[in-house]
């Protein structure tokens, strides 16, 4: 869509409608995870806000356009961490605001994308409010947030949030099958990937991604056993695969789910149905109760390695959970 490999061109057809009639906002959250293509519909945006043909943006044949679209526009700016650190601290905001008083090179608009908005610190976030409350007519900012409510409060209601959720099956599976035209596993993947078409990418590249499933399968039944011996087991699990912890809690979840769902009659949705022979054991073997605490443990013990709690502990956490609830 206008130069960029998008995968909301509906919502982008809307912003772009919007600003063509001379309505823009000074600040944007597009808001949306990592496998959505968000930086580049940012950037698409950024390529309508600065095109010479306000009426017609983006025209793709403007000078300006042509610079967007190579990545050396002057007016559209990016703001990033500094090197070596974990945080988009108040430094590089402070830099902006100070480039953001210079009018543009070219044009109406002067536009800057903060990647990674979910790592701006409050401190950064103040000193971004103070912008956004009183912000130069040609200036635009758009945060990238996986996430919108990891950002203050009176940042959210100073910025208009773009919503980036996940698009439906059709678009994830035109996107594996152009990319990956030999790949048997369409079917899976897409239901897999629930609406990130660049989930697949991480799983296609990721030569033990079959044995990982196997394992996550084999770990269900000792999540739900309400068996101390087997929490151990687990926890060891997850502390020899500590580094794609994320990643093994949500397979369980995609079995936890499917058990779930075939218990209450619907085993055509599952994600597994390559191996819905064993959900099906799991379905008739545990009550519905005990596979919803499950899901809700697993889910709380994700967030905890968001934390940065040791991941062995999350897991213990987990299955113990399971156990103490019933
Ligand atoms: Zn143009």
């Amino acid at each position: 869509m206008y130069g960029y490999d998008i995968f909301h061109d509906r919502l982008m057809d809307t912003l772009i409608g919007n600003l063509r009639n001379g309505t823009n906002a000074a600040a944007y959250i597009f808001e949306g995870v990592k496998g959505l293509r968000v930086y580049e519909s940012a950037l698409l945006f950024a390529k309508a806000l600065v095109c010479d043909n306000p009426k017609d943006a983006p025209c793709c044949h403007c000078p300006s356009c042509r610079e967007a679209q190579a990545g050396t526009h002057p007016d559209i700016l990016f703001v990033n961490r500094e090197r070596g650190k974990a945080s988009l601290g108040i430094n590089p905001i402070r830099d902006m605001i100070t480039e953001a008083m210079v009018t543009p090179f070219f044009n109406q608009h002067k536009v800057f994308i903060i990647k990674d908005g979910d790592l701006l610190t409050a401190e950064a976030q103040n000193a971004f409010l103070k912008i956004i409350e009183e912000p130069p007519e040609y200036a635009v900012f758009i945060i990238i947030c996986p996430d919108a409510q990891t950002l203050l409060p009176t940042v959210r209601s100073r910025a208009i949030t773009i919503p980036f959720t996940p698009v439906n099956d059709d678009i994830v599976r035109k996107y594996i099958t152009e990319k990956y035209p030999d790949e048997p596993r369409v079917d899976f993947l897409v239901k897999y990937c629930a609406g990130i078409p660049e989930a697949a990418d991480d799983i296609i590249d990721r030569e033990d991604f079959e044995q990982l499933r196997e394992d996550a399968l084999s770990l269900v039944p000792k999540i739900l056993s309400k068996n101390k011996i087997h929490a151990y087991t687990v926890s060891e699990y997850f502390e020899n695969h500590a580094e794609i912890a994320a990643e093994l809690y949500d397979m369980i979840l995609t079995y936890l789910r499917d058990a779930l769902v075939t218990a209450l009659g619907s085993p055509e949705k599952i994600v597994n149905a390559d191996t819905s022979d064993k959900i099906d054991i799991l379905a008739r073997t545990y009550p519905t109760g005990l596979l919803v605490c499950a899901i809700d443990e697993i889910i709380y013990s994700k967030k905890l390695l968001d934390r940065n709690v040791k991941t062995s502990a999350t897991a213990m956490h987990a299955a113990l959970k399971v156990v103490s609830d019933i």
